[in-house]
């Protein structure tokens, strides 16, 4: 965004790490005129805090993320934002929960809601009256033109012909976009040569609506091919919605089957509703469609070599896959 930083208020304001995406997040403070506290990546003591003290029934990113701001709080943080949303599952209540922590454990830190989408606009004013509309409305519209340009950067679209395997990521928006959560993930996997696609992108997130409405488009998504599998994904899932990202995990399966490409991976955190109620789901497009999905769910036991293990013999079966299909190798099972 640019802008000069303005004379601080007074507020030392942080939020909880949310990878590629905490500069340009952070940037929002500095514009306003902020002291900001940027987070730090998730380390193994983040999680530890966030184990201890967030109740082991509630999901993994509400740990992840109350560990974060406990840390911000050890910083002399004043004042914290937790991504909500205005969806049905319970991210809803994180900020609730972690104001809990935060008091118990004796900070005078504030957690504040800020959800990311429209509304976001009226809670950053909330939260200093000094601030108006006005320039508020610029500030999240700049972050937003930055989170889209990041996103379309790093999730490119992905030709139809390819030589190297094309794998869609589906799941929990959170364990998708968290590279501490997800083990580095989209990295480990660009070394293995192959193409990714992101299906929620953090712009998707925020600009839903826009997208919905036909306002804004996608220009990695073949928005004929998503309608089709969204008209599909009502014979799989005929319930508008089952919270989180759970129904657009069905439809974003169908919608790669469609698309030609060689497998998807499903990320979920423990113990997720909305992922784990779908999960079957994807296990019968998979037979349907000839898709392998590779499961992989996330909390503070997963070990990385195990991980390592299932996604490098993963993309060795859809190379030997693809080779087979291309006539240019023999397929074993
Ligand atoms: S989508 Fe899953 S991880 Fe996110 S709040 Fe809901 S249950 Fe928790």
């Amino acid at each position: 965004m640019g802008a000069a930083i303005e004379k601080n208020k007074g507020l030392r304001v942080s939020f909880p790490y949310f990878g590629s995406y905490t500069h340009i997040i952070g940037e929002i403070a500095h514009e306003v005129g902020w002291e900001l506290i940027i987070p730090s990546p998730p380390s193994k003591r983040t999680v530890e805090l966030g184990v201890k003290y967030m109740n082991e029934l509630m999901c993994y990113p509400a740990k992840v993320t109350l560990g974060s701001l406990i840390e911000a709080a050890e910083r002399g943080a004043t004042d914290v934002f937790t991504f909500t949303s205005c969806g049905s599952c319970r991210q809803k209540a994180y900020w609730v929960l972690q104001g809990e922590v935060l008091k118990r454990l004796g900070y005078k830190t504030t957690v504040h809601p800020i959800t990311l989408g429209i509304h976001s606009i009226s809670e950053i004013c909330a939260l200093d009256s000094s601030l108006s509309r006005w320039k508020a409305t610029r500030i999240f519209f700049g972050t937003l033109r930055e989170i889209k340009k990041f996103d379309d950067l790093n999730y490119p679209e992905i030709s139809d012909c390819s030589a190297q395997p094309k794998i869609g990521v589906v799941g929990e928006i959170y364990t998708i976009l968290e590279p501490a959560v997800n083990m580095n993930l989209f990295e480990k996997l660009r070394k293995m040569d192959v193409l990714i696609h992101n299906s929620l992108p953090l712009s998707y997130f925020v600009f839903k609506i826009f997208y919905e409405m036909g306002v804004i488009k996608r220009k990695d998504i073949d928005i004929k091919v998503l309608k089709e599998a969204e008209e599909k994904a009502k014979k799989y899932f005929p319930i508008k919605t089952i919270g989180g990202h759970g129904k657009e995990a069905v439809i974003y399966t169908i919608y790669y089957a469609l698309k030609g490409f060689d497998g998807v991976i499903h990320l979920l955190p423990f113990p997720c509703m909305p992922e784990s109620t779908v999960a079957s789901i994807l296990d019968g497009i998979s037979e349907d469609y000839n898709l392998p999905v590779l499961r992989l769910v996330f909390d503070e036991h997963s070990g990385e070599a195990g991980v390592d293990t299932r996604l490098e013999a993963f993309v060795d079966i859809l190379k030997r896959k693809k080779r087979g299909r291309n006539g240019k190798g023999i397929l074993r099972a």
